[in-house]
């Protein structure tokens, strides 16, 4: 019986391992440590590789038939523990616990969704004289490190592709999130062969460990463009695969001819759900004069009406930010647009806690060049730009050296998707935010990433094409 709130462990092997050190974990809501997880040393990360690596052996020669079987097991393990995981989830993440639990059911999902993809085969020829053919075959051993805004969903999406694909894992969270993602590697094992996954957790030092240790083949990795730049030197030294979905500074486009009561909502949330640490959110909102000030109404009243609080507590939105470091980053943005004496619209207030707790601002039409529009925020502050003509703003939204997501809306999907093409990013939303599926490649563009995570794509990112070619008569 697996208890949720204590007994953290690392999954080494197909064992529940512990550690000499540990990391303390800090429930956002209160500032205060709550748990400890194990701080992996050099020793047990070697383990982790080599357990791995045997595993790989077997793991590989089985079916992609039954892989997808015990995959679509591991679905329904974590979809039983939904509620156990969803708690312990708002505790170290501090979304509300309903987002909490979506998250939780998304994973439980995605492993199922994923299990029913197959890699294509290719025959480039079938004639008398010769055949060939090209098949897909996993790298090896993957490296696998998330961040903390998402950091069960972002590590299925690592999970499901590569071992569907025949590959093995070792999977780090985020120090800042480690819990859950430490209990599903342990309820894992009662479906998993041992060795398959592995889940590791430690402190600042883990990560450069990872993926300068030689015994990995591939790295994934999703979180910030600064680490991912680290990550890439690092894998060259002995040129591992390598996959990074990075930061973004997305672009949303309201044409004119929007009807602002109805998209408002849902501009809010594109922007601000999950306390706007998204990577996808909406971090740059470009607003037609038309539709400017009753669009910025709105959204001050929604900001207005909007609970933020601890995410244990009924009726709470939005949570804190996650961690004392992004509360820092934020607050720092803040204080550069208070010297710069921009307008800031603020919405309801916040608890009076030990928390990192940061109202909802929208900065009021700010100068395209202030630090709250070329920085990816992370946190709830949310510029708002007026413009009058559609060249003009995506030269403006393309101005960017990020290249993740962005959205258009207007009532005119033709006008609309002109404009979703011309937006230089890897994913364009036309009346509707932050919708992400397995079977649709998620891929960053410029500094926002190096490859593919999900969709076709994705899975193939996880493989390698080997093509036979086969002389005939
Ligand atoms: P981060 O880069 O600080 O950390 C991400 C992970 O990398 C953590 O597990 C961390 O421990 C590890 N890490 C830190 N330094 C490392 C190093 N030198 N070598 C190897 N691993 C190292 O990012 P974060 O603050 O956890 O997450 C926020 C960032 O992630 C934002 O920029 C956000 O846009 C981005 N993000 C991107 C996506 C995407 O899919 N594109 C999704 C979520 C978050």
């Amino acid at each position: 019986m697996i208890s949720f709130d204590r007994d953290y462990a690392m999954t080494i092997g197909g064992e529940r391992v512990n550690s000499n050190e540990t990391i303390n974990v800090i429930n956002p809501a209160t500032g205060e440590v709550f748990a400890q997880a194990p701080d992996c040393s050099r020793e047990q990360l070697d383990e982790a590789v080599m357990a791995a690596q045997k595993a790989f052996t077997s793991w590989r020669a089985t079916s992609i038939d039954e892989r997808a079987t015990l995959l679509s097991k591991a679905g329904d393990v974590i979809l039983s523990k939904a509620e156990e995981l969803a708690r312990l989830f708002t505790k170290e993440q501090g979304r509300p616990v309903e987002g909490a639990r979506n998250e939780i059911l998304m994973a439980g999902n995605w492993l199922k969704q994923v299990s029913v993809m197959r890699p294509p085969v290719h025959v480039s020829e079938d004639s008398e004289a010769q055949f060939i053919q090209t098949t897909y075959v996993p790298i090896g051993v993957v490296c696998a490190i998330a961040p903390w805004n998402f950091p069960v969903n972002l590590a299925i999406w690592k999970v499901a592709p590569a071992l569907l694909t025949g590959n093995t894992m070792v999977l780090k969270p985020s120090p800042f999130t480690p819990l859950c993602t430490l209990k599903i590697g342990e309820l894992l094992q009662s479906v998993l062969p041992a060795g398959v996954l592995n889940v590791v957790s430690g402190d600042d030092r883990l990560g450069p460990w990872m993926t300068s240790h030689p015994g990995f083949a591939k790295i994934s990795f999703t979180g910030s463009t600064e680490t991912g730049k680290k990550v890439m030197e690092s894998a060259a030294a002995d040129l591992k695969a390598l996959t990074l979905e990075l930061g973004g500074n997305d672009a949303a486009i309201v044409l004119p001819d929007v009807d602002v009561d109805e998209v408002a909502q849902k501009i809010f949330f594109g922007a601000f759900f999950n306390t706007a640490q998204i990577c996808v959110a909406t971090k740059r909102l470009y607003v037609h004069e038309d539709v400017y000030d009753a669009l910025r109404d709105r959204l001050a009243a929604i900001a207005q009406a909007v609970k933020v609080g601890n995410g244990a507590e009924q009726g709470t939105v939005l949570g804190p930010i996650q961690n004392q470091r992004q509360y820092n980053r934020v607050m720092d943005l803040l204080a550069d647009a208070k010297a710069n004496s921009l307008t800031l619209i603020e919405g309801a207030a916040i608890p009076e806690s030990k928390g990192y707790f940061i109202p909802v601002t929208i900065v009021d039409n700010p100068p395209e060049d202030s630090r709250v529009v070329q920085e990816e925020a992370f946190g709830p502050v949310l510029p708002m730009l007026k413009f009058s003509d559609v060249d003009e703003v995506l030269k403006r939204a393309n101005d960017s050296p990020f290249g993740l997501a962005g959205s258009v809306w207007s009532m005119d999907t033709d006008a609309a998707m002109k404009v979703a093409e011309r937006m230089e990013t890897g994913t364009v939303w036309i009346n509707q935010a932050l919708n992400l599926r397995p079977d649709t490649p998620f891929s960053g563009h410029k500094a926002s990433g190096f490859g593919t995570e999900n969709g076709m794509d994705g899975l193939l990112e996880f493989m390698r094409p080997k093509s036979i070619y086969l002389a005939r008569g």
